[in-house]
């Protein structure tokens, strides 16, 4: 409660600053990371830090700043999340969630409930019949109670079955003779009418129905992720989506307009129509709004046996994963964004992956050789222990997300094999090579939450404390290594260093207040801890008012 009553009073002190300077008082300042909690005074002018010191001293500077009582809180540097996906997080907000509900009205029920502008398909995602009793597949008229005219879906927990209304049905042109596609099943009732439950690939002939995003459904998205970031202690996220010309113009326009609480330093999709044009504009780096780096997907996932290997899945003879884009266009590709000054950011999962992306990051380079091209390798999640050191001499950032490893442990070595695993989800070992790391979450894949990236780090244990003591501890990250990565780690990644990644005067003022020190707390605790304030160039970006 006393957190709150200062957040409360913070709103109101720096309303009636008017734009003059403030004083965060009575905090606990923990200037980087693994910096040991201090009783300090910081002074914001101009949305920048004039001072970190004594309070008499912070005070005989500025005596009519206004004051901000942070009662006791731990101030950080601003928490940056360095990969996350903006639109499609504002998306899966506005979608129901439906897991653990026991009955298919339930789950209507709960869609109901959301409020989701007219024109927009109502969605939910995490229905499991199996949970229900009777355990039947759901049907239509189920959603057509609730949703008489309005298209509505949901998607079943595994991602391999959708449920929908008559209306969405309609929209699609399915008919009870609209026959199955190659890879799906479309249900039916007795009758022969379809049921409304389409299995994996008749999913499809539902989903593209669904009306494009316009660019108000962009704009809501892009401010419900980021109010929702703010809520978490978020300063800065790095949108790891590939955007095209439109998401990137809804995100100039709200920038212009002051309508991003906090920073975003966005990538352009390498496979988007729009490439060469937004190219072509430059590298954009702007105070809110960064527009300078390229995304380029070099295979896919490890749950779904789309990472590259080098060798075949240990659960898959045959298969070693998908080159998602060839080895010799993802260099092509760098070299253009090296020669247009856009850094390069390569989604590589599997050791395959990694290797043909710093092979081609290397070749780039000498190729089109660059001041400070810092390029990253998102996930980096299996790499062998001959190319860790490359990252360490290519300049090669390794973009890493901790809640991975938990995530991913009970089904990663059967994936990769008990003699294999040991390259994955490796980040000390990646660190001990020399590679800097930086932070994400990956979210909405997995939370947004910076606390919950650090407990994974820091832990290797799950929310519950599974496994105890941490899978393959040996690879986990010290309190100060693991607030390093969504600090100076993520502003490193986003050449954001000079400006924050810690708390000095002549940086920004981005802070992240909690109630408790990160670094000395349990580490059960860790993502117990709750956000205070999150400030951004000196304004509260939470809570709002
Ligand atoms: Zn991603």
């Amino acid at each position: 409660m006393k957190f709150r009553a200062a957040a409360a009073l913070a709103v109101i002190a720096l309303a009636r600053a008017g734009g003059g300077a403030t004083l965060f008082e009575n905090g606990r300042v923990v200037v980087e990371a693994g910096a040991a909690p201090a009783a300090l005074s910081v002074l914001v002018d101009g949305g920048r830090v004039a001072f970190v010191g004594p309070a008499a001293e912070a005070r005989r500077r500025d005596p009519r700043a206004a004051t901000v009582d942070l009662a006791g809180a731990y101030v950080y540097p601003g928490f940056a999340d360095a990969h996350g996906h903006l639109a499609e997080l504002g998306k899966a907000l506005e979608s129901a969630d439906l897991k653990g509900l026991r009955s298919a009205e339930a789950c209507a029920g709960k869609m109901r409930a959301l409020a989701v502008p007219a024109g927009t398909w109502v969605e939910g995602d995490g229905w499991d019949q199996n949970l229900w009793t009777p355990s039947a597949f759901p049907d239509a008229r189920t959603l057509d109670a609730v949703f008489p005219d309005r298209p509505a879906f949901a998607r079943r927990i595994d991602g391999h079955a959708v449920w929908t209304n008559t209306a969405a049905m309609r929209a699609a042109g399915i008919t009870a003779s609209t026959p199955d596609p190659p890879g799906g099943r479309i249900l039916h009732r007795p009758d022969g009418s379809p049921s409304g439950v389409f299995l994996d690939n008749a999913m499809d002939a539902v989903m593209r129905a669904r009306p494009e995003p316009s660019d108000g459904d962009l704009r809501r998205w892009f401010a419900a992720a980021l109010s929702s970031c703010a809520s978490v202690g978020l300063t800065e996220v790095g949108d790891a989506s590939g955007y095209g010309e439109r998401e990137i113009a809804v995100l100039r326009k709200m920038a212009a307009e002051g309508a991003l609480p906090i920073r975003v330093y966005a990538t352009i999709g390498a496979w988007s129509p729009e490439f060469d044009a937004l190219l072509a504009r430059g590298p954009q780096a702007g105070d809110v709004l960064s527009v300078r780096a390229v995304k380029i997907y070099a295979d896919g996932a490890l749950g779904s046996r789309g990472a590259a290997l080098l060798a075949d899945y240990s659960d898959d003879p045959g298969n070693r994963g998908l080159d998602v884009t060839p080895p010799a266009r993802i260099e092509s590709i760098a070299k253009r964004c090296l020669a247009a000054g856009f850094q390069v950011w390569i989604h590589a999962i599997g050791d395959r992956a990694n290797r043909a992306a710093l092979d081609a990051l290397e070749a780039a380079e000498k190729a089109v050789p660059s001041a400070d091209p810092r390029p990253r390798i998102e996930h980096a999640q299996v790499v062998t222990p001959e190319d860790r050191p490359r990252f360490a001499r290519l300049g090669v950032i390794a973009s890493i997300q901790p809640a991975f490893t938990t995530s991913d442990m009970p089904w990663a070595e059967a994936r990769l094999s008990a003699a294999r695993i040991g390259e994955s989800y490796a980040w000390r070992s990646l660190e001990k090579a020399g590679a800097r790391l930086a932070g994400g979450s990956d979210f909405p894949v997995e939370s947004n939450d910076p606390r919950k990236g650090i407990y994974a780090a820091v832990t290797r244990e799950d929310a519950d404390g599974r496994p105890p003591g941490g899978w393959r501890p040996a690879e986990d990250l010290s309190r100060k290594d693991a607030v390093a990565l969504y600090t100076s780690g993520a502003a490193y990644a986003m050449f954001q260093e000079a400006r924050r990644g810690s708390i000095a005067a002549g940086k920004d003022a981005d802070f992240s207040v909690l109630d408790r020190d990160l670094g000395s707390c349990p580490a059960a605790e860790i993502p117990k801890a709750r956000v205070v304030m999150t400030v951004v160039a000196g304004n509260v970006a939470f809570p709002g008012r």
